[in-house]
């Protein structure tokens, strides 16, 4: 069997073929981090390791870049406004690192909450590889592709033909939209920004010197040149949300294969969104809610996971609490129930499980269908503790984890036996009704009162 992904560039799914047999070398554009990350984020983190866990699962060794962004990344995710982490900064009376270790840190904790594998993974930021984007904005300048502008240095698309190649962008249509501002100076108005300059009355916190003057780097050129320096002028994989397709990934694309002329990346693949009604969940439209509010409301992340593996990462989901509630609901019956089957030992064939589970992740990263196959074994008795592990190599749910009661619910099911010895019945179940209401399920079995989360 083979991996199979769909890939924007081509719009077909492709048998992969990686640059380096038996390793993939994938680049997935991180978050800008100047404010917590809401749960749409992490489903293009747990794309991201989905796409790993396949690989690993299929033998092959990882080289994975997730970028950080912490400077030019501006309000309009465009060439105008303010810089997203200087704004913040400025809001919250800190300075630019302060917001931006504060928010690395978050997103790190995010992460683990969702058990989203990060051994051996880079994490470069952008302000750490300011002089790789000035040697490549050098690079571009000296081959014809920049101009200068009273604001900056500006990436010219007229030298790049194939600009808008990935998504079959209508060059026509972007012209009219709004996203891209008109810019009088600009030659086109989808050129961009490579190397802006500090404003003149006012000093940035974060600002370098660069042979065109005093600035900061553009958005996309950060992206080029970290996924350069880590992995090469070509690569297997670049992912990112649908988002990132018409704008930021063509102008990846562009900046690197004009610089390195090499294409930069084999197989582009895109996250579809989380929706808020029917809009992107959104930072900067405060329609979004993060892991800490789903946990506030006694759903775990992992729960979260549960319900994200229930789509394919191609497919756009819709922000329902009450879905999450039925995903949780479903997680934890899963895992009780592989628990009480491990309890026998039973025989299965093991190898043709194994193969029809690497068919169905391999197609595209089918984790739905995975899902089902998992219950429909589950719900046939078919399995056996290896097969567990190999279900979660690739889903990550730590199936085999035996959740730890809180103190809080030891202590109701004590109240709760002690009411039941004493025949007070009424004390006793409110007891096991209040016991429910945070999540845990009380079992009356002959070896004693247990509890189930
Ligand atoms: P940002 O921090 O805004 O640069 O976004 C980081 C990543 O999250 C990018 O790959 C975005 O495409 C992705 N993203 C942003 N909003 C959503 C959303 N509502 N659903 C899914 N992914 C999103
Ligand atoms: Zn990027």
């Amino acid at each position: 069997m083979s991996i199979k992904l769909y890939n924007t560039l081509t719009t077909k799914i492709e048998e992969i073929e990686t640059i380096k047999e038996n390793e993939v070398s994938m680049y997935h554009c991180g978050p800008t981090v100047y404010d917590y990350l809401h749960i749409g984020n992490m489903k293009m983190y747990l794309f991201a390791d989905i796409l790993r866990r396949t690989f690993e699962f299929s033998g092959y060794t990882i080289k994975q870049v997730i970028n950080i962004t912490d400077v030019g990344h501006l309000v309009s995710d465009s060439n105008d406004g303010e810089d997203k982490i200087e704004k913040s900064a400025v809001e919250n009376n800190k300075t630019a690192k302060e917001i931006a270790d504060f928010f690395i840190n978050i997103f790190f904790d995010d992460l683990k909450k969702m058990n989203i594998e990060t051994t051996g993974t880079i994490f470069p930021k952008a302000t750490d590889t300011i002089p790789e984007q000035i040697i490549l904005i050098q690079k571009l300048e000296s081959e014809g592709h920049t101009y200068k502008t009273e604001d900056g240095i500006y990436f010219d698309v007229s030298t790049f033909p194939d600009y808008g190649k990935l998504g079959n962008i209508d060059l026509e249509g972007l012209q009219a939209g709004k996203r891209i501002e008109f810019n009088e100076e600009k030659h086109t108005p989808y050129d961009f920004a490579l190397w802006k300059f500090s404003p003149k009355n006012k000093i940035r916190q974060q600002e370098w010197k660069s042979p065109w003057g005093v600035g900061f780097p553009g958005w996309h050129i950060e992206c080029s040149a970290m996924a350069q320096k880590y992995l090469g002028n070509t690569f297997d994989i670049h992912t990112g949300g649908i988002d990132h397709i018409p704008g930021h990934h063509n102008n990846e694309i562009a900046q690197s294969e004009c610089a390195n002329h090499a294409p930069l990346a084999h197989i582009w693949m895109h996250g579809a969104f989380m929706n808020w009604k029917d809009k992107k969940m959104s930072k900067s439209d405060g329609t979004f809610i993060t892991l800490t509010d789903l946990e506030n409301q006694n759903i775990s992340p992992l729960s979260y996971r549960y319900f994200l593996l229930q789509a394919r990462y191609s497919q756009p989901l819709f922000f329902e609490i009450e879905d999450i509630k039925a995903s949780q609901t479903a997680y934890y019956r899963l895992k009780n129930r592989i628990q009480d089957i491990l309890k026998n030992n039973i025989v299965i064939d093991e190898n043709s499980i194994i193969k029809k589970m690497a068919g169905i992740i391999e197609n595209d990263l089918d984790t739905p269908k995975l899902l089902a196959y998992l219950w429909d074994l589950v719900n046939e008795e078919n399995i056996n503790k290896k097969i567990i592990e190999k279900f979660d190599s690739i889903l990550g749910l730590k199936l085999l984890k035996q959740d730890n009661i809180p103190e809080e619910i030891l202590a109701l099911k004590v109240e709760r036996d002690l009411a039941r010895s004493n025949k007070d019945f009424t004390k006793s179940d409110e007891l096991r009704d209040k016991i429910k209401n945070l999540g845990y399920e009380v079992l009356d079995t002959p070896d004693g009162t247990k509890i189930k989360k």
